[in-house]
């Protein structure tokens, strides 16, 4: 059964990107387009991931993520914030409203799959491809 991963993104293009890198590696996808929405789909389709964009119409990521991280129901939810590169503080401010990582814009497609899979696939140590110190 492949996971579910919920995207809040609002802008078009990083959507696609996401919807395209999500399917090629069988991941299901949802999607919402802004900070409401995305709660309210979040709590409806109790996902396996949330890729969470910061900059987000109605309710912004930090809101989202704190939302998401109060109510028992969707607290074990993995949140991964997305934000400029550009937006210095916005990592350790997404940390503290209880996101578990942070993904720069603009994507890089390999780290962010990377990513996504270390907190989705459980990992073999003998199965590694790469042999990086833990
Ligand atoms: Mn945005």
């Amino acid at each position: 059964m492949s996971k579910l991963i919920l995207i809040i993104e609002d802008n078009e293009k990083n959507m696609k990107l996401f919807r395209d890198i999500l399917q090629v590696n069988n991941y299901q996808t949802a999607e919402s387009t802004d900070g409401k929405s995305g709660l309210e789909n979040a709590r409806k389709l109790l996902p396996d991931l949330i890729l969470l964009d910061i900059m987000l119409p109605i309710m912004n990521g930090f809101d989202v993520a704190r939302a998401l991280k109060d109510d028992p129901k969707t607290k074990k939810i993995i949140v991964i914030a997305i934000s400029s590169f550009a937006m210095d503080g916005d990592r350790e401010k997404a940390l503290n409203a209880g996101c578990d990582d942070y993904i720069t814009k603009p994507i890089d497609v390999r780290t962010c799959i990377k990513k996504i899979n270390e907190h989705l696939i459980p990992q073999n140590p003998s199965n590694q491809e790469s042999t990086k110190a833990a």
